[in-house]
């Protein structure tokens, strides 16, 4: 199997924040801690179990798989499956993203120059344009491309053939697909958020590879912090791997994890500043929500996709939010975290301040 990554020019970020879900030039060398087998790949048994079944029939048929929908929150392995399908099916995996696929001709370059099974990954799918959304509607159906030839009245079309492959797509929101290219996915899988107990045994697997040493509670210590999101698992890990070599004597236990975890001020649940502000932000000026999303991005000078992809999903499942069709609210449980007293009974709902 090779890995192509030519193709992905997605954006960096700049700062290099704990807690974000987005690919940092640190992360760049994350390749190294990806499992290449499925076997290897911790938790989302159910995605994997699907998968296992489908990835056996299409070899026992000697067919590329289906084309697959992936979709979950960033961070939680996306790209590391589509490596595993690619290795488990035997082929090229040629990765790229939405964004970074700016013409049809692009698209077509991309697909014409794939082997047969060969996989193509789309990261950030959602965010196709549509003219060459279209172009991939055939090359899914019938692996064949239209190319227009020419311009105005004299213009002709050209069917092109193209090797049999499987487009896996990604995204952090199935909901923005539309219908025509959600419908052309023959398997979907949703990620989930991992457990601490499965994000420990991702921390401990990727320390054996950094040659880090690392006891069980010290793993789980980073695995607790860090909001279900092997991406965030990883990063802490090296961090931590810093602090016990600088001040410690090398092994990660407990203590030094939480030592390092709280002076990059990450609390003991994995919230970091922007958690607390948005949560705060919406107690001191929304008096608990709702509040909409906008508003609430506004208000603590953040961007509103980043919350709802990045910080929401982890918030939601401890339960500090919900979501109503009025907007965001807090719950008692957020209050507790943050030291501040519970109202008496639900949140009185204000009209939006000005200040
Ligand atoms: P996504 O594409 O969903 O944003 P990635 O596939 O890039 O996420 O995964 C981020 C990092 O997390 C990878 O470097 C990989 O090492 C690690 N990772 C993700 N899922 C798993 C898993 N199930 N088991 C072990 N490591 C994982």
């Amino acid at each position: 199997m090779s890995i192509d990554f030519s193709g992905n020019n997605a954006p960096l970020v700049e700062e290099e924040p704990l807690v974000t879900t987005s690919l940092t030039r640190e992360d760049e060398n994350e390749y190294s801690l990806r499992p290449k087998t499925l076997k290897e790949y911790i938790g989302q048994e159910k995605a994997k179990g699907n998968l296992e079944v489908f990835i056996q029939a299409a070899k026992m048929r000697q067919e590329p798989l289906d084309h697959v929908l992936l979709h979950g929150p960033p961070g939680l392995g996306k790209t590391t499956l589509s490596g595993i399908i690619a290795n488990e099916m035997g082929v090229n995996v040629r990765i790229t993203s939405g964004p970074a696929i700016e013409k049809a001709g692009d698209l077509a370059a991309l697909l014409t120059n794939l082997n047969e099974n060969d996989i193509l990954f789309v990261d950030e799918i959602h965010r196709l344009n549509r003219s060459v959304e279209e172009v991939l509607y055939p090359a899914m159906e019938d692996f064949a491309i239209d190319i227009i030839i020419g311009k105005g009245p004299s213009a002709n079309s050209i069917r092109l053939d193209l090797p049999k492959f499987t487009l896996i797509g990604a995204t952090t929101r199935a909901g923005q697909l539309s219908a025509p290219l959600r419908d052309r996915f023959g398997v979907t899988l949703r990620l989930e958020l991992y457990t601490p107990e499965e994000l420990a045994l991702i921390v401990t697997r990727s320390a054996g590879i950094l040659d880090a040493l690392i006891e069980r509670e010290g793993a789980m210590e980073i695995a607790r912090r860090s909001r279900g999101t092997p991406r965030i698992a990883n990063r802490m890990l090296r961090r931590v791997r810093d602090f016990a070599q600088v001040v410690g004597d090398g092994v990660i236990n407990k203590e030094l994890a939480d030592k390092a975890l709280t002076a990059l001020e990450v609390d003991y649940l994995g919230l970091d500043n922007i958690d607390r502000r948005m949560l705060r932000a919406i107690i001191e000026y929304y008096s608990g929500g709702p509040v909409g999303l906008e508003t609430l991005a506004a208000t603590i000078n953040e961007e509103s996709v980043t919350l709802e992809d990045v910080y929401e999903p982890y918030l939601l499942q401890i339960g500090f939010l919900t979501r109503t069709p009025r907007g965001r609210c807090v719950t008692p449980k957020a209050y507790q975290h943050l030291g501040i007293a519970v109202p008496g009974g639900i949140p009185p709902v204000m009209d939006q301040l000005t200040f």
